[in-house]
């Protein structure tokens, strides 16, 4: 989400005039699109924004902006420890970029519920898969999740504003596109997330569909049955757990249970027997026992995800979480870290053994370009999201071909083009 909302700022201030600067030293204005979702991120950013302060005594006409997460709960209090600072805004006030640079300092957080930033131009660094935002904040609450304060409550895009971007990102070229939303299974315009993908695979040239992310409380029969039934969906979904115990879920306020998401997996698996499903897992939430941290290793040893993305608890000022935080639940660090090394050791087998069993298959993938990691060969993704090193030559960059898997690694695998696809 704030990739691509990086974009948008990008597209805005290219049709203002301004280009892109080789390095911070040469750069008249710096934007820091900040992200305030863990602690880590936050203090990555305090101590660039300090960092920075000794550009602006070289060049007194250097303009400094803090958007994003941070700058949405902070506000002005930004400008005030930093008085470097121009500009802070929100999520919600990208539109007002242009304008703000008219000023000599502007803060701008207010909640903008009609925003739905359906004309912003983006300036996207691929030409060959796009992420287009469908629907904008939450309305969840999980008890340890920022999002809602800073993102506000959720609106979704007109679908057919949607398709028209999609169209023009087709015609340009784009054979991807990756719908985003805090939580698309709950995209509501006039029509649903179902009603939208069906729209969208209408799209001449747009070769392949995804999208980011699932809430399991709102993953519908309905949207299984198009994964299943159209073609441009690729079989991957990101479906968030968060924990396997029942009684942290509560806590978490996901409103779901255990049992709720295994039934959800079986009619994925059911109805679509190559789908990959990959998930994000937190340990070490407040008065998470380790009988709850078992429950969990036992989860992810019976589902078997794809990948997963697991990160320790950490306390977000302003959410619940953070109250049951305060009031003696935190776990102490050594114990989070042990889970969290158990839980990725587990889960490096798991993908491991996944990967090992697409040996010899053929595969589908939209090759990207030159690997950054193995030198001399070109990569792409499969339908499931898994990249592929293979050797081919440069022709087929942008196309769909078929890989025959030799080897796999836990983060990738290798391959060879097969003979039809060349
Ligand atoms: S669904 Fe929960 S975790 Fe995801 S953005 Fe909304 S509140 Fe945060």
């Amino acid at each position: 989400m704030n990739v691509h909302d990086s974009e948008k700022m990008s597209g805005i201030l290219k049709a203002e005039g301004y280009a892109e600067a080789a390095n911070t030293e040469d750069a008249d204005l710096i934007i820091f699109n900040t992200c305030s979702i863990r602690q880590k991120a936050e203090q990555k950013f305090r101590s660039e924004l300090g960092r920075i302060k000794l550009l602006k005594s070289k060049n007194p006409l250097l303009k400094i902006a803090v958007a994003g997460c941070i700058a949405q709960q902070r506000g002005r209090d930004i400008l005030k420890r930093n008085p470097h600072v121009d500009y802070v805004f929100g999520p919600q006030n990208i539109h007002k970029l242009s304008a703000m640079l008219t000023t000599n300092a502007m803060v701008c957080i207010e909640d903008n519920p009609e925003i739905q930033h359906t004309d912003l131009p983006a300036e996207r660094k691929e030409n060959l898969k796009a992420w287009i935002s469908i629907m904008y904040g939450c309305n969840n609450f999980c008890s340890y999740c920022i999002v809602p304060y800073t993102r506000g409550r959720e609106r979704s895009r007109p679908s057919q504003n949607i398709y028209e971007e999609i169209h023009e990102l087709a015609d340009k070229g784009f054979k991807e596109v990756t719908l985003l939303g805090q939580n698309v299974n709950s995209y509501n315009s006039d029509t649903n997330f179902p009603g939208l993908l069906r729209k969208i695979e209408a799209i001449k040239g747009v070769e392949r569909i995804r999208f980011v992310t699932s809430h399991p409380r709102d993953l519908s029969d309905e949207l299984i049955s198009c994964i299943k039934e159209l073609p441009k969906i690729c079989e991957h979904i990101h479906l968030p757990l968060q924990s396997g115990s029942g009684r942290i879920l509560k806590l978490m306020n996901r409103g779901y249970t255990y049992e709720d998401y295994i039934e959800k997996v079986r009619k994925l698996k059911e109805s679509i027997p190559s789908i990959a499903i990959t998930t994000d897992i937190i340990t070490g939430f407040p008065s998470e026992t380790d009988n709850d941290h078992s429950i969990t290793i036992k989860a992810l040893r019976s589902i078997e995800f794809d990948g997963i993305f697991a990160f320790k608890f950490s306390s977000r000022q302003g959410t619940k979480a953070a109250e049951m935080d305060g009031e003696g639940g935190r776990m102490a660090e050594k114990i989070t870290s042990q889970r969290l090394s158990e839980i990725l050791g587990l889960q490096d087998d798991i993908t491991l053994r996944k990967n090992e069993a697409l040996k010899g298959t053929l595969q589908e993938v939209l090759v990207e370009g030159a690997s950054k990691t193995d030198k001399g060969k070109i990569t792409g993704r499969t339908r499931t999201n898994k990249i592929v090193n293979f050797e081919g030559n440069e022709s087929v960059i942008g196309r769909l071909v078929n890989v025959e898997i030799r080897m796999a690694m836990r983060h990738s695998l290798e391959g060879r083009l097969t003979s039809q696809s060349q």
